[in-house]
């Protein structure tokens, strides 16, 4: 299959917060992105916090922008007791904060080994403890929990869901109300991408995020290239989620210490909405 059509306009451009964190707080992004004709956003808690919920879900509704997800809940596996309770009570925070913002999914970075746990097959296993734990919740609030496969290099300390097949068994064994966000960051090189897209179909695919993988890659974090300056194919992987019927967002997520953060935040929207329509 060859590429899918150019991005047309910028209808279904979203910009995560991340990508102007070290710029704008949330309330200079949402009026930043809205004048720049920006129509979606995805916040992450600390800004919400910050901003105060109900203020944001004023500003955001009054910017008219849409909710494409909340960043992030997750980090489930567990130490201990004590630190099951703290982390459904922070998740339970978080689906409060993506019904509140009406958000089109709630983010799942599902956590790595807890500390000193060589356990991986265990850290498996609580995360779909805590999702079943969780997900009746979500429903009863109307979130859509996502979970996003991350990059390997991630499995110990941020997640332990790396692949895009791995995510979709646990939607089908958990059901209802749970579906997947593709970072084309995370999930570019695997070499079951496009059928575990099909896979997934319309009714899993809850979010499309981009960027670029740089190469060298400098820092594990915060070192994600603009969209068309590093190797990932990006308009093959979005044909794949359309032709499987992704007709959502196009959601920009640049952690970028090294260059994009360190520029004015005009100029990022601005480079983000000229690549969406050339190299996305
Ligand atoms: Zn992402």
């Amino acid at each position: 299959m060859t590429s899918p059509h150019p991005i047309a306009d910028h209808s279904r451009l979203s910009i995560n917060t991340a990508t102007t964190r070290a710029q704008w707080t949330l309330k200079e992004a949402i009026d930043g992105y809205a004048k720049a004709g920006v129509k979606g956003i995805s916040p992450w808690r600390d800004q919400i916090a910050a901003m105060g919920l109900a203020n944001a879900a004023k500003a955001i509704r009054a910017a008219d922008l849409t909710v494409t997800g909340v960043c992030r809940g997750g980090m489930f596996p567990w130490a201990d007791a004590a630190g099951r309770a703290a982390m459904l009570d922070d998740n339970r925070r978080a689906i409060e904060e993506a019904a509140t913002l009406n958000a089109q999914c709630l983010v799942l970075v599902v956590g790595g080994l807890p500390a000193g746990s060589k356990d991986l097959a265990g850290a498996h296993a609580m995360v779909e403890e805590a999702i079943a734990t969780l997900l009746p919740e979500a429903r009863a609030a109307g979130v859509s929990m996502a979970i996003e496969p991350l990059h390997p290099m991630y499995a110990a300390d941020r997640a332990c869901v790396n692949t895009l097949g791995h995510a979709l068994d646990i939607c089908e064994r958990m059901g209802e109300g749970i579906g997947v966000a593709v970072d084309v960051y995370h999930v570019w090189w695997d070499t079951e991408l496009k059928q575990q897209i099909d896979r997934a179909g319309k009714d899993k695919l809850l979010a499309f995020h981009v960027c670029d993988w740089l190469v060298p890659t400098r820092d594990m974090l915060m070192d994600r290239g603009m969209m068309g300056d590093g190797v990932i194919d990006i308009p093959l992987i979005r044909g794949w989620v359309e032709a499987a019927g992704y007709d959502g967002f196009h959601e920009v997520e640049i952690f970028s210490e090294l260059d994009w953060w360190k520029r004015e935040a005009g100029e990022v929207i601005e480079t983000c909405k000229e690549r969406c329509l050339t190299v996305v």
